[in-house]
């Protein structure tokens, strides 16, 4: 996709208050908290949102996207654009393994986890709502792949970064 398809898409995607969105998502983490009996369940819970999240985007967007990645290592890209279309950034670094079956997303500037410290939950993958977008888009793609949250920042890491792995 050249530059200009690039500017097409991101200038017809709405845009809503980076603030609204924030304290939107805290509130339902509250909500996950506050209903669940464990750190686990927090994170199932809210890969689940994200996976339907995924299929919304990913419907709503597939028309405009002119190039669908056809391999796997390809998404990269893909995903890449599709980030920076919806949070306005991009990851600070995508990383594809020799083997081009994994493909590492890290963001040092996360936009959910902006201003939220939590000491007193390890383990909880406060933005793993990614890995569940994720998931939608690999499947959704015909791919056989699973993503899972590696680093959070909000857990106090110096970045979130979330794993994409092929698997057949
Ligand atoms: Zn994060």
């Amino acid at each position: 996709m050249g530059v200009k398809g690039k500017l097409g898409w991101q200038l017809k995607t709405d845009k809503v208050s980076k603030v609204l969105f924030q304290a939107s998502y805290r509130e339902l983490m509250n909500l996950l908290m506050s209903t669940s009996v464990s750190v686990d369940e927090i994170n199932t819970k809210m890969k689940d949102i994200g996976f339907r999240v995924g299929e919304t985007l990913l419907m709503d967007y597939a028309d405009r996207i002119r190039e669908h990645a056809a391999d796997f290592h390809q998404f990269s890209r893909t995903l890449q654009l599709a980030y920076k279309v919806n949070s306005g950034q991009e990851f600070t670094s995508v990383e594809v393994s020799n083997d081009k079956r994994t493909i590492k997303f890290t963001d040092e500037k996360c936009p959910i986890c902006q201003g939220v410290v939590i000491t007193d939950m390890p383990g909880l993958q406060y933005c793993v709502l990614i890995s569940g977008v994720f998931d939608a888009v690999m499947k959704l793609r015909g791919f056989s792949a699973d993503s899972y949250q590696e680093s959070c920042r909000a857990l106090g890491d110096d970045a979130c970064t979330w794993t994409l792995r092929l698997l057949t």
